[in-house]
């Protein structure tokens, strides 16, 4: 592969964030506190879900963390959903909850919102709940989704400089886009989010010295979206399953070709992996760019909750 960019290691400051809360809960325990507990609630078996709080209960207890798993049937109720999180929201032991998200169809979108706004704010260490939105928007301390908030610390750690710099952000979903876009802007970003109506998206896009890609469509962004020098942040996970398309995406890369023929897919962000390396000053990649960091911060909100109901 022609790389010239510059390749940020998410994986790398993850680890370097899970041993700094995992050193803070060691020295909250000798002094004599609880350590911080996370209940998470899975509904269904969404096959990415199972994964994704299996890795999150993992990094828990990796880090010192007490972690409570809850698991409905896809056919629970939404009374039964909102009836769990109510009680993990009353609970004293408790101090975070995650609702893994999308839930399933048979949950409407309005339940959905029931659900994340039964979560006590204290406790929202996923930072959906409309009072940590507003809070973020507003400017006060509160709870930031995840996501974002890695990408951020990834950002500050590679001294990317953000202050009076165009960001643009594709997508514009509440767990990533729109947080993204309330960060960035508050670190004083010039702050551009495009969406699926947006005319001209390329031209938006190559004015970016910033750029995150938050679609959820492989390799979407090609090299006429980048530009030159740009830090291009790289959000989405998708499946390739063909050898040819992966031969496209990553040219001669055994290792991907590899896992192809192997478990019958590699991963793909929603970045053109070859053309945005040509391109771009710094990109992150897929795997081991954002998702690493977005669990990272899960474990680092969660002390912080933890910290504040000690302390409160
Ligand atoms: P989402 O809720 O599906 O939102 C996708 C956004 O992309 C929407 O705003 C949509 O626009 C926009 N979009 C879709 N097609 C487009 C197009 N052709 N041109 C321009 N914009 C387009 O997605 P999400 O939850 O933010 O997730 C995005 C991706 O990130 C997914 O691949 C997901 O798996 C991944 N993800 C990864 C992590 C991680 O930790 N690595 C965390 C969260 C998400 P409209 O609003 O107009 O429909």
């Amino acid at each position: 592969m022609p790389t010239t960019s510059r390749v940020l290691d998410g994986r790398a400051v993850a680890a370097e964030v899970r041993a700094d809360v995992a050193t803070e809960v060691r020295a909250m325990r000798a002094g004599g506190a609880q350590a911080p507990c996370l209940a998470v609630v899975l509904v269904g078996q969404n096959p990415a879900s199972v994964v994704y709080v299996g890795s999150k209960v993992r990094a828990c207890r990796e880090a010192g963390f007490e972690a409570l798993e809850h698991r409905l049937p896809a056919s629970a109720t939404q009374a039964q959903v909102l009836g769990l999180v109510h009680e993990l929201s009353r609970a004293r032991e408790v101090d975070g909850i995650l609702v893994q998200m999308p839930l399933p169809g048979s949950i409407d979108a309005r339940a959905v919102s029931a659900i994340i706004e039964a979560i006590d704010p204290a406790k929202d260490v996923d930072g959906f709940h409309p009072v940590n939105v507003g809070r973020l928007w507003s400017g006060a301390e509160g709870f930031v989704p995840c996501t974002p908030l890695g990408i951020l610390e990834l950002l500050d750690r590679e001294k990317v400089p953000i202050e009076g710099k165009d960001a643009v952000i594709i997508g514009r979903s509440d767990i990533v886009g729109k947080p993204m876009a309330a960060l960035l802007l508050r670190r004083h970003a010039t702050v551009t989010v495009c969406h699926s109506r947006t005319t001209d998206l390329p031209r938006v896009a190559a004015r970016a010295d910033i750029l995150v890609a938050a679609i959820g469509r492989p390799a979407f962004v090609t090299r006429d979206f980048i530009k030159p020098g740009a830090t291009v942040i790289d959000v989405g996970v998708n499946q390739v399953t063909s050898e040819s398309e992966a031969r496209g995406l990553f040219g001669e890369d055994a290792a991907r070709l590899q896992a192809v023929r192997a478990k019958g897919y590699t991963l793909v962000g929603d970045v053109h992996p070859l053309q945005a390396r040509e391109i771009a000053g710094a990109v992150t990649p897929v795997p081991g760019g954002v998702g690493p960091l977005t669990v990272a911060m899960l474990l680092r909100n969660t002390l912080a909750a933890a910290r504040a109901r000690r302390n409160g």
